[in-house]
């Protein structure tokens, strides 16, 4: 049997091997995952409920000991990792709820001496596909509401990061989820992406990653009519009025570009600032990163940092201008890791603009028409994200129903809870991830007349 690594990106060191499963394996598990739903589904609700919280609390009894983990395969910092546990944990308290709030529907009959009722069934088992960015969060997100609604799962995290993935799955199964309800997998993710999108058995694919890798999954579930939820990432603009507390504005467009490093699929991207107030913006900014103590990781791996640097390049090329660089801290070792960096005279055209920069770099555009703004603003493919900073919150509900994304932060750039609605427009992806919306997608809707 063949295996593969797992690296630790701060100090480009192989933590330890995995085994490289493909399509035979993952049929296997499919087969397995398939064979336990119905005891599964079969369960109270409130009797996988409390394995759930079981699950929650058995996660943060070792919350340290999981952020340490992802730390090590990841690279974020040990104390944002911690942030992210217990906001990924978040999520399996609040379906572990709403699973208990899930009703059925009496339509109106249409015979006499009929009735006629809506009931939600579990979809059946469902593929999880996740990204390295959020080892945590992107997992529960999609695992707690589907095991809470009585789906089986067969998961596959990506190659980077799947030791954190093995550690929650472990303490699921702890907790009382049958082994066979949340099955594993991860190594050849193009077999095994073959073996999820030709079996009947899966009914369901929730992913989270790029609209490449999302196209393709929509494809080939054509063959099986799959159901999808997807997120597929984001270029989000940022809209700078000339009304907005530019204290409060740096900070919080730090806290959002800081988050993983910039690789994050919500990070403002595309930082627009009203032309009369871009210099007392850009020295706002500047000071605090020269004088603020940030503490960021290092990109994923040598790919991100090539796909960063050529970006980057490719602005400076067409006449964009580096204002500001970081050094580099003196306990940072990793040859992965990027400084925060603030960019200007940029365009619209320009790559670094186009696509997603997932990394630390701060790029300002200048605008002085709000019309305008809003157009350059919703001119791209994806749709997740938004942001808008202005002290006139009639103008900002005003904008923000001609933004066309799927979530927008108005003076504020941490938009993410388990009771939030997450997910985008446009090629950002389908159906949502939080709140009830984000349980929903794991039911089918059976009617009967009798
Ligand atoms: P990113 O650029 O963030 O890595 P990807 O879309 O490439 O985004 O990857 C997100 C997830 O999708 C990862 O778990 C990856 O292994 C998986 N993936 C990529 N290609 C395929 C594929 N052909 N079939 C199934 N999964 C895939």
């Amino acid at each position: 049997m063949n295996r593969f690594p797992i690296y630790n990106p701060n100090t480009n060191s192989i933590i330890c091997d995995l085994e490289l499963m493909g399509f035979d394996e993952t049929i296997k598990v499919i087969n397995k995952a398939s064979l336990a739903l119905e005891s599964w589904k079969s369960l109270l609700p409130q009797e996988r409920s409390d394995i759930l919280l079981k699950w929650y609390y058995l996660i943060n009894s070792q919350r340290e000991e999981i952020a340490q983990i992802m730390h090590s395969e990841q690279g974020k910092p040990f104390k944002e990792a911690l942030v992210e546990v217990d906001y990924g944990n978040s999520f399996i308290k609040y379906y572990a709820e709403e699973v208990l709030r899930i009703y059925g529907e009496i339509s109106p009959h249409f015979r006499k001496n009929q009735y006629c009722i809506n009931i939600s069934e579990p979809i059946g088992v469902v593929g999880a596909i996740t990204p390295w960015n959020f080892p945590c969060a992107m997992i529960t997100k999609k695992i707690a509401p589907a095991l809470a609604s009585g789906c089986s799962i067969v998961l596959k995290p990506s190659e980077e990061t799947p030791l954190t993935a093995i550690k929650l799955r472990e303490l699921a199964i702890t907790a009382g989820v049958p082994e066979d309800v949340f099955g594993i997998v991860y190594g050849d993710y193009k077999e095994i992406g073959r073996a999820i999108l030709e079996s009947k058995q899966i009914k369901m694919i929730s992913f989270t990653g790029s609209i490449g890798v999302g196209k393709y999954l929509m494809q080939e579930s054509a063959k099986t009519v799959k159901k999808l939820v997807l997120e597929l990432g984001g270029n989000a603009p940022c809209i700078i009025l000339k009304d907005a507390d530019l204290d409060l504005t740096v900070k919080k467009i730090m806290l959002g570009k800081f988050r993983n490093s910039g690789q994050a699929c919500t990070a403002p991207n595309r930082i627009f600032v009203d032309k009369s107030i871009k210099d007392e913006f850009t020295n706002k900014l500047i000071k605090e990163l020269s004088e603020a103590e940030i503490e960021i990781g290092p990109l994923i791996n040598q790919n991100a940092k090539n796909k960063t640097i050529e970006l980057l390049e490719n602005a400076l090329q067409n006449g964009a201008k580096i204002l500001y660089q970081a050094l580099a801290p003196q306990q940072q070792k990793s040859a992965f890791y990027f400084p925060p960096t603030v960019i200007g005279n940029l365009n619209d055209e320009m790559k670094i603009a186009k696509e997603e920069a997932f990394s630390p770099i701060f790029s300002i555009l200048t605008f002085s028409d709000l019309e305008e703004v809003i157009d350059r603003a919703n001119n791209t493919n994806y749709g997740l994200a938004a942001y808008l900073f202005t002290s006139n919150l009639k103008k900002a509900l005003s904008i923000s129903q001609e933004l066309n994304f799927g979530v927008i932060g108005i003076n504020e750039t941490s938009t993410s809870a388990d009771k939030t609605i997450h997910g985008g427009f446009n090629e950002s992806g389908l159906g949502r991830e939080g709140g009830k919306p984000g349980l929903l997608e794991y039911y089918e809707n059976k009617f009967i007349v009798f």
